[in-house]
C-alpha cells in the first residue's frame, strides 16, 4: 500500500537501564533499513568497546555545555550526573529525507520531545519485572554498585513516567519485540497528523469535483 508521508516519523525509545533497549534498536536495523539511530552527546566517560560517534559523541561538561549554548542540541538532560543530549541538524536533516528517526532518550528529554514535536512517536521499553531488570543491569557488569542502585532508583522514578508514553512494550522476546515495534512505527505513518499534505490534496481535488 503506498506510504502517503513523505516525512520520516520521528520516534522515542525510551526504557529502563537494563530493559534491552540498545539491543532491540540494532535489531531493528539490523532488519528494516528505513530507519536511522541518531547518535547523543554526553559527558558520560566512555564505556570499555563504545566508539565516538557510534555509541555516543563523547563530550567534556564544557564541550556539552557549549552545545547548549549554541542551540545544537534539540532536548538535553542529566541522567545520573551526567549530560545526554540529541544533536538537532543531523534528525532534522534525516526526517526531511523521509527516514524514520529512532531517539533512544531518557525520559526528561522524551517529555521536551514531546513539546517540541507534538507528532512524535513516544514508546516506552521494559523488562517484564524489577527483578529481571536487576538481573540485567548486574550482569551487563559495566556498573559499580553504587551505580546499580542508583540507576534502580532512576528506574522506579521513570516508572511514573511511563503512561505519558504512546506505547508501552515489554521486552521479553527480542525477536517478537522488534517485530511489534516495527510494527507501531509504520502504523504510525498512516495516522492523520502525518498524512497533511495528502489530506489538502484531496480536499482541493474534492473541490475542484464540486
Ligand atoms: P547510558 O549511560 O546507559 O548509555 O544511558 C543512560 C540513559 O541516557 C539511557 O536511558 C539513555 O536512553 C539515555 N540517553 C542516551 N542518549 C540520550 C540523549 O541524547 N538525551 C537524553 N535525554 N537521554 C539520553
Amino acid at each position: 500500500m503506498r506510504n502517503l508521508s513523505e516525512r520520516g516519523i520521528l520516534t522515542v525509545v525510551s526504557g529502563f537501564s537494563g530493559s534491552g533497549k540498545g539491543t532491540l534498536m540494532r535489531e531493528l536495523l539490523k532488519h528494516y533499513d528505513c530507519y536511522v539511530l541518531s547518535i547523543s552527546a554526553t559527558s558520560r566517560k566512555p564505556r570499555p568497546g563504545e566508539k565516538e560517534g557510534e555509541s555516543y559523541f563523547f563530550k567534556t561538561r564544557e564541550e556539552f555545555e557549549e552545545m547548549i549554548r549554541k542551540g545544537e542540541l534539540l532536548e538535553h538532560a542529566e541522567y545520573v550526573g551526567n549530560y545526554y543530549g540529541t544533536p538537532k541538524k543531523f534528525v532534522d536533516e534525516k526526517l526531511a529525507e523521509g527516514k524514520d528517526v529512532i531517539l533512544e532518550i531518557e525520559i526528561d528529554g522524551a517529555m521536551q520531545i514531546r513539546d517540541k514535536y507534538p507528532d512524535a512517536l513516544l514508546v516506552f521499553v521494559t523488562p517484564p519485572d524489577a527483578k529481571e531488570l536487576r538481573r540485567r543491569i548486574e550482569s551487563r557488569g559495566t556498573e559499580d554498585k553504587e551505580n546499580i542502585e542508583k540507576r534502580m532508583r532512576r528506574a522506579e522514578m521513570e516508572s511514573y513516567g511511563m503512561a505519558g508514553y504512546d506505547y508501552i512494550v515489554v521486552n521479553d522476546d527480542l525477536e517478537e519485540c522488534t517485530r511489534l515495534l516495527h510494527g507501531i512505527i509504520q502504523a504510525s505513518h498512516y495516522r492523520p497528523e502525518h498524512q497533511r499534505e495528502f489530506l489538502d490534496q484531496i480536499r482541493k481535488e474534492l473541490k475542484q469535483e464540486d
